[in-house]
């Protein structure tokens, strides 16, 4: 056991402990506490050799709901420490750096959102996982790249949509369903593919820095060193470049894909294709863009984590009122029936009244 007077105060100190030290400490602390290690595809190869679990934010949030431990280090970036405490509230959940936001969940906030909400009364408000919990409770339902169709598809189709914060998810989500897509306050529509009848999605002009610097020349590229390559691109791209790709899917899905090919070109983070060569050290893993790096996500570091786990800092605390709305929309996307659904007069009831089963209906 670790004694309090042994441990350095400063995550800064941390730094200066071998790695293997780090790694001892952490694995000590964690049987203490009762801890468990959520590690994002995109984190560190250090953190992901270090987590418990690995996987995308949804998977994660649901393993956090459904896991035994008292404490939880979610290693990512805020907006999925802040899901993984939606969806435990009775949990200490731990983010080793606070600083590690998620530039795309920034574009939306709850003020402006609600704003925006009243332009438009009659729409459905989606929001991606990648959002805020206040934007969450903003919002009728929430949605990953991995279901956003179907959560769309669920919606009636005289109902509008609001989709936010991501612009290019919100095409391809239209393309796939059939509405037209428009950007708020641009010009921009995506009228020619628009099934009569549908209402369209309204898209918030937010994008991730990360995906949306992926472009076609660097796809050409790709493609001349390695012909005949499967290519596989993350739905955060642009169409221009989804369009060209054989598998649009999100960052689970493309570990399933990588088992089936030997040859494959990479369009996310860098960091799912740093995992996914140690996993199959055999095959050819091309990142689409050696650039593609989420600067956010690598703010955690081992150093970091060992320190938040000695610590039990930075506690994710939010507004109990919030957490219980984002609740309500996390879990409309989690309802095993699928989709969007209004609620039944009872379940309003009871939601208003705070009294709602906890535990994760996926779990
Ligand atoms: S990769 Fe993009 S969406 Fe993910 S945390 Fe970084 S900025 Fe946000």
């Amino acid at each position: 056991m670790i004694k309090v007077r042994d441990i350095p105060q400063s995550s800064l100190e941390y730094s200066r402990i071998p790695t293997e030290e780090l790694r001892e400490r952490i694995r000590a602390r964690k049987a203490e506490l009762n801890a468990v290690i959520l590690g994002h595809n995109y984190q560190r190869v250090e953190i992901q050799e270090v987590s418990d679990y690995l996987g995308d934010s949804l998977g994660l949030s649901q393993e956090a709901a459904s896991t035994d431990a008292d404490v939880i280090v979610f290693c990512g970036v805020h907006f999925m420490a802040e899901t993984a405490k939606i969806l435990s509230p009775s949990k200490t959940v731990l983010m080793p750096d606070l600083r590690a936001g998620c530039p795309m969940a920034d574009f939306v906030t709850g003020e402006s959102l609600r704003r925006v909400k009243a332009r438009f009364p009659d729409a459905v408000v989606v929001a991606y996982v990648n959002s805020t919990a206040e934007v969450k409770a903003e919002s009728d339902i929430c949605c990953t790249s991995a279901n956003a169709v179907d959560v769309v598809r669920s919606i009636p189709d005289e109902r509008p949509i609001l989709f936010v914060p991501d612009r290019n998810l919100a095409r391809y989500v239209a393309e796939r369903t059939g509405r037209e897509c428009r950007v708020l306050d641009t010009a921009a529509s995506q009228p020619s593919s628009a099934t009569p009848g549908l209402a369209p999605i309204l898209a918030w002009d937010g994008y991730c820095y990360v995906h949306d610097d992926l472009v076609l020349d660097e796809l050409a590229e790709a493609r001349k060193k390695h012909p005949g390559a499967k290519v596989v691109i993350h739905p955060e791209a642009r169409g221009d470049l989804l369009r060209e790709a054989d598998y649009v899917t999100s960052t689970s899905k493309m570990v399933e894909i990588a088992e089936k090919h030997d040859t494959l070109i990479i369009g996310t983070e860098r960091g799912l294709v740093d995992r996914l060569k140690q996993q199959f050290p055999l095959k050819t893993l091309i990142p689409l863009s050696g650039a593609a790096i989420c600067g956010n996500m690598k703010m955690n570091t081992v150093a970091k984590l060992a320190w938040s786990l000695d610590h039990l800092q930075h506690e994710v605390v939010m507004d109990e009122e919030i957490r219980m709305r984002a609740d309500r929309s996390l879990r409309r996307m989690l309802d095993l029936s699928g989709g969007w659904r209004a609620p039944t007069a009872e379940e309003s009831a009871l939601e208003d009244a705070g009294i709602r089963r906890s535990g994760c209906g996926c779990g």
